[in-house]
């Protein structure tokens, strides 16, 4: 039987996002790489992005692209997060292209392509500010003179990554910084570099002010075909859907109660001091999800006179004064995702998840 707290994902609204967002940047010329890895990889929202003609995809967990393949799912796949040493044998097995940034792990990938008979294709990660994975300018001379000498392994291209560790922004000068280290990089190897991956969701705002460099050949898209947002920028894409995932759960307990919690006060269960504004008398519903099901700060009630007071590990406490619905216990409130929240939730052994939507 299916009880609350239900994930709702409607596929049809994540296909016509990735059609829109494929069509947006073939417009410019960009190839658009499906990340999955938003929603945890799942199998059915992968094949919305293939119905919504999404070629390519990619997921940061390895787990989710063997994940793929039990599904009959064959499209290329890049793995999107650096491969753990212990693991390069499944990398080559499971997925056509890998980001990289250590020479010893790329020098493993090639040992076991070589040894599977295969090719297994390199996206070199340059560090061009968020200060996450890839390499800084000086170490390109050096790694490149190593891995080019490495059998197995081809680089097929350049990419870096924004807006994730430090919050960086792509904008038109680090994007053509990295177009000019993909320059450099062919004069060291003496050959061309296939691909320029200049970002995810974040660098969709470079393409609508027509500001991404031409060279640009390539955007590895997640959370705009997922959620229609992009966090980085605190924006929607108008053009876009933004409910495509929808949380349900139900009420446990109503009752009016004061504002601001009565007795001595000291932290609340994760160690946090509370704080409080006097509202006086409120209308307060419990409902059944808590911080053991979700990261709670991304969500937000679909009513918009629901507001969120905060939560625990299994109760989560709106206020429902200006609500006008009669509400009552055992009723459903929905929710929206935030990208934090639907990672979370996506994961999470408690929620169940429904399909809704012909693709
Ligand atoms: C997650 C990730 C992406 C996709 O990011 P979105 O913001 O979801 O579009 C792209 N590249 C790398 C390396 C990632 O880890």
């Amino acid at each position: 039987m299916q009880t609350s707290p239900k994930l709702i994902i409607n596929l049809a609204k994540i296909k016509h996002n990735a059609a829109r967002v494929l069509r947006f940047c073939s417009l410019k010329e960009i190839d658009v790489i499906g990340v999955v890895k938003g929603c945890s990889g799942l199998v059915e929202v992968a094949k919305a992005f293939i119905a919504g003609g999404i070629v390519n995809l990619a997921d940061s967990r390895i787990e989710n692209i063997i994940e793929f393949r039990s599904a009959g799912i064959k499209n290329e796949v890049t793995l999107l997060r650096i491969p753990r040493l212990s693991n390069v044998k499944n990398v080559i097995e499971y997925s056509e292209i890998s980001v990289n940034s250590e020479v010893e792990v790329i020098k493993s990938l090639g040992y076991y392509a070589k040894m599977k008979k295969k090719i297994h294709k390199i996206v070199l990660m340059i560090d061009v500010g968020d200060l996450r994975e890839g390499i800084l300018e000086e170490e390109l001379f050096d790694t490149l003179n190593y891995i080019k000498n490495i059998e197995g392994i081809c680089l097929y291209g350049v990419g870096t990554n924004l807006g994730c560790f430090g919050g960086v922004k792509p904008t038109r000068q680090n994007l053509n910084y990295l177009v000019n280290i993909a320059c450099k990089a062919e004069k060291i190897i003496g050959s061309s570099i296939e691909v320029i991956s200049g970002g995810g969701t974040s660098s969709l705002t470079l393409l609508e002010n027509n500001e991404m460099p031409n060279e640009v050949n390539q955007l590895r898209v997640g959370e705009a075909i997922l959620l229609g947002t992009d966090v980085t920028n605190n924006k929607n894409f108008e053009w876009l859907e933004q409910d495509a995932f929808v949380l349900e759960t139900e009420i446990i307990e109503i009752k009016e109660k004061p504002s601001v919690p009565f007795g001595e006060v000291g932290r609340d269960s994760f160690g946090n001091k509370p704080k409080f504004n006097d509202k006086g008398i409120i209308k307060r519903a419990i409902v059944a999800l808590g911080k053991q099901d979700l990261y709670l700060n991304g969500i937000m009630p679909k009513d918009n006179k629901i507001s969120v007071l905060g939560g625990s590990s299994d109760h989560l406490i709106l206020d429902i004064t200006n609500n006008d619905n009669d509400l009552k216990v055992g009723d459903t409130i929905k929710f929206d995702l935030g990208y934090s929240s639907l990672v979370s939730a996506t994961c999470s052994k408690y929620i169940q998840k429904e399909f809704v939507g012909e693709i």
